[in-house]
């Protein structure tokens, strides 16, 4: 009678433990998952290098510029003659490179204009001036030096940066072209 009890009892508290563990580890699990779900998409605003962006503090694209382009082993940190200028550009032009063919890098940006770009707008249209500016990289390799600002989805614009960076999707502007270029700049920015 008493062993029955017994062997009852430890029935009992072995149904419990394994109830209670069972649920536990579903509690545990369920919102963890949850969680890393929410958080492994990949987007401008958690990736490690687009999220230090700052709209209000323009160099932020410089920097983030540099680091991708480190990403694909190509150094722009001797480079130091960089600067940004907020300027009224009027119809509707969100930034400009004029540093074009010049060896210094100077991004014009209307900053009424680019503030209400998205995150992805203002990304891809500080690295296609850079591009300009840095490389003198032609409208003619398309991708990122696709002559259009577009709002312009994650996963294709980290193909447009690795295309770019090495040199798949990249033409650069010839000696004649580049001469006209300056002497544009020259008439527009007097
Ligand atoms: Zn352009």
């Amino acid at each position: 009678m008493l062993e029955n009890l017994l062997k009852g009892f430890i029935i009992i508290v072995f149904l419990n433990f394994t109830l209670i563990s069972c649920s536990k580890s579903e509690e545990e699990e369920k919102p963890l998952g949850y969680l890393q779900e929410e958080s492994n998409i990949p987007d401008y605003d958690n990736d490690p290098i687009y999220s230090k962006a700052n709209p209000k503090n323009l160099p932020t694209y410089w920097d983030i510029f540099v680091e991708s382009a480190a990403l694909y082993g190509v150094d722009l940190s001797d480079i130091t003659d960089v600067e940004f200028i907020s300027e009224d550009l009027s119809g509707g032009t969100a930034g400009r490179a004029i540093g074009s063919c010049h060896d210094y890098v100077k991004i014009q940006v209307d900053e009424t204009i680019f503030r209400n770009l998205t995150t992805g707008e203002q990304i891809f249209l500080m690295y296609h001036e850079l591009g300009h500016d840095v490389f003198n990289a032609s409208h003619d390799g398309g991708g990122l030096m696709a002559p259009n600002v577009r709002s312009i989805e994650y996963t294709l614009f980290q193909k447009e940066v690795e295309d770019f960076f090495t040199g798949v999707d990249y033409v650069q502007w010839t000696d004649e072209e580049c001469e006209f270029i300056r002497e544009l700049l020259k008439t527009e920015t007097q």
